[in-house]
Parts: structure tokens; C-alpha cells; sequence
């Protein structure tokens, strides 16, 4: 298969239109076959559910091309359970697991153009939605949906070499206590952009939200989740109902137990704990994993001994170790790796 004419390691993260997207509508009470479509475009009511009280949720995976010259995924199966989950607390119908991983399979291998070659350091970002596609007016779910889903190639996140982030403890709230912080839905994120304009206006990377009841307790940023390495070698990492449950943090955490070793724990975990932590990292899809140089809370600066030039050394065993998971340069648990060509 020819690879599409692009400069893999020059790419950012942004919208390249492929060739082919899947689309499923939701009718009268059911799911239709689906299909892959040519049309990048979504025409629906302008009194549609999305648009008028955001009923809409998504995911966030890669394929890429592993060293030995396959194209695979990584854990899409906790994508389509996270998915169930976003559409049970919107109100949406549940698009069957199932037919979940066989979009995925079906879009990646129509685009098999875009998907970057093993080393390019780029990947094959995919994007499944839903939203309410039917015209509603009064507060209530819509009754048609589109499931949909596309991929578009992204760059390598560290272009350049890593730079760790400074990042500030942020005096807006992203999640109630039993709102919906655990869920992807867009609207988490409609209302972080103006905090994270703030902070990037302000020189800050990133928001560090605290839990909105209590103010004492280190919860996530916008996007990602946080893990900590305490000054002993633990890796920790917040408990909280209100938090987006990573894939890559949860994997990160089994890598930590099970692959080098390492007592691992999730815990509340305290602002007031910063100070005494070695390293820290955002974990997420994008990035895997990016370090964090530093905290300033309301002037006050946190810095971690792992500096602002490189990852920390547990975060770098953690990075790498995960990385060749995926890569197929080191053996995968049962299960991780999805294999579609
Ligand atoms: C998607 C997301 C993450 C990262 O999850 P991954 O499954 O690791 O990509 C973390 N926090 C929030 C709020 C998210 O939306």
C-alpha cells in the first residue's frame, strides 16, 4: 500500500482529511448497519440536541505501525466500555462494543495512506463521536444520533525533544462532585477553554484543578491525568469520582507494578503533598506521558527535583516501557495490543 504524500515528523496535531469516515445513524429506536462515507461534512437540524444543549460525547485513540510492520491499536476495547459509559449519563444510546472496535478496524484499515510508518514518530489519531442529531426544543434527549468516526494523522508530540511543562493551580473548578468529570463529553471541555486561554495568556502550560468541594485535593488538568513519583519510588496517583479515568494512566500503573517492579497506589492526593513529591506527569493519548518541571500555586512555585531540561527518571522508564508496549519492541499483556492489518 503507497503511503499518502506527507512529511511524517513535520505534522502537528491538527485536522487532515482522510479518505474514509464511519457513519451509523440512531432511528426509531435502533442502530442501522453503518457505513464508511467519502463526506466529511455532518448536515443535521439547526434545533438539533448537539447543538442546542451539547448531548455529545467522544473518544480518543491511535493506530500505528508497529516494528515489525503491523497496524494495531492500542486497548480500543477501554475506549468502547468508556464510550458505554458517556452515553449512559447523557441520556445517548449505547453503540454496541462490538460494532465500537469494528468501526475502528474498518475506518484505520480504509485509511491504511495515512497511517504513519513505524519510527516517523507520527501516529493515526481517531476520533468516534456521538451526538443528538434530531430537532429538540424543551430540556430533553433528542431522538436521533449519528455515531461517528474518523482518524487523522498527528505528529510526534515531542518535536524536538521533551520539554517539561510549568503549569499553575487553577482558581476555576472542572468537575462537580458527582457532575460529570468522569465522563467525555464536550462540554467538559466548552468550559475549560476559557481557563486554559487565561493560563496560556498568564505563560502557564496548564490548569491544575483542585476538587471543587474542598479546594485541598490535586484532581487533573484539562486533558490529562496526573501521576506522581513520591521521593521513596512510589507512583501515585489521585483517587476521585470526579476524574476522566485515563487508558494511558491506568496502563502506566500496571506497567509500574507489574513491569518494573514498583509500589504503585491511588489515593487522594493533597496539595499540600506537592512540595514532597520527586517527579510528575500528564498522561494521556496524545503525549503518553509529558513531564512537569514545576507548579506555581497563586505565586508560589513548586519545583520538582527533576528539573525543567528532562522527564524525571521514573517518568522515563515509565515512558519507555509503555511506549515499546505499544511499539511491539516489548511484550504486551494479554489483551493490549489490537491488531488490525
Ligand atoms: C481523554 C482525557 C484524558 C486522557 O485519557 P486517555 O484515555 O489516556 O487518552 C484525561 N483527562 C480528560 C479530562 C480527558 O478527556
Amino acid at each position: 500500500m503507497e503511503k499518502a504524500n506527507i512529511d511524517w515528523g513535520n505534522i502537528g496535531f491538527g485536522y487532515i482529511k482522510t479518505d474514509k469516515r464511519y457513519v451509523s445513524d440512531y432511528k426509531n429506536g435502533s442502530w442501522d448497519e453503518g457505513r464508511l462515507t467519502e463526506d466529511n461534512t455532518v448536515v443535521i437540524s439547526e434545533c438539533a440536541g448537539v447543538l442546542q444543549y451539547a448531548q455529545t460525547c467522544f473518544e480518543g485513540l491511535k493506530a500505528y505501525t508497529t516494528e515489525d510492520g503491523h497496524i494495531v491499536c492500542f486497548r480500543p476495547d477501554l475506549n468502547a466500555d468508556r464510550m458505554v459509559d458517556s452515553c449512559k449519563r447523557l441520556e445517548m444510546p449505547v453503540f454496541p462494543k462490538e460494532r465500537f472496535l469494528e468501526a475502528v478496524r474498518m475506518t484505520v484499515a480504509a485509511n491504511e495512506a495515512y497511517v504513519p510508518p513505524y519510527g516517523s514518530g507520527a501516529t493515526l489519531y481517531i476520533r468516534p463521536y456521538m451526538f443528538g442529531s434530531s430537532a429538540v426544543i424543551g430540556v430533553k434527549p433528542a431522538e436521533e444520533y449519528q455515531f461517528r468516526l474518523f482518524c487523522t494523522p498527528v505528529g510526534p508530540y515531542f518535536k524536538g525533544g521533551v520539554k517539561p511543562l510549568t503549569i499553575r493551580i487553577s482558581d476555576f473548578d472542572r468537575a462537580a462532585p458527582h457532575g460529570t468529570g468522569h465522563i467525555k463529553a464536550g462540554l467538559n471541555y466548552a468550559m475549560s477553554l476559557y481557563a486554559i486561554v487565561d493560563a496560556h495568556e498568564k505563560g502557564f502550560d496548564e490548569n491544575m484543578y483542585l476538587d471543587a468541594a474542598t479546594r485541598t485535593k490535586v484532581e487533573e488538568t484539562g486533558g490529562a491525568n496526573f501521576i506522581f513519583v513520591t521521593k521513596d519510588g512510589k507512583v501515585v496517583t489521585p483517587k476521585s469520582g470526579s476524574i476522566l479515568p485515563s487508558i494511558t494512566r491506568r496502563s502506566l500503573m500496571t506497567v509500574a507494578k507489574d513491569y518494573l517492579g514498583l509500589e504503585v497506589e491511588e489515593r487522594e492526593i493533597y496539595k499540600d503533598e506537592l512540595k514532597d513529591m520527586a517527579e510528575c506527569g500528564l498522561c494521556g493519548t496524545a503525549a503518553v506521558i509529558s513531564p512537569v518541571g514545576k507548579i506555581n500555586d497563586h505565586g508560589t512555585e513548586i519545583c520538582f527535583p527533576s528539573g525543567m531540561t528532562d522527564m524525571g527518571p521514573v517518568t522515563k522508564k515509565l515512558y519507555d516501557t509503555l511506549t515499546g508496549i505499544q511499539m511491539g519492541r516489548i511484550e504486551a499483556p494479554e489483551g493490549w495490543i489490537c491488531r488490525i492489518k
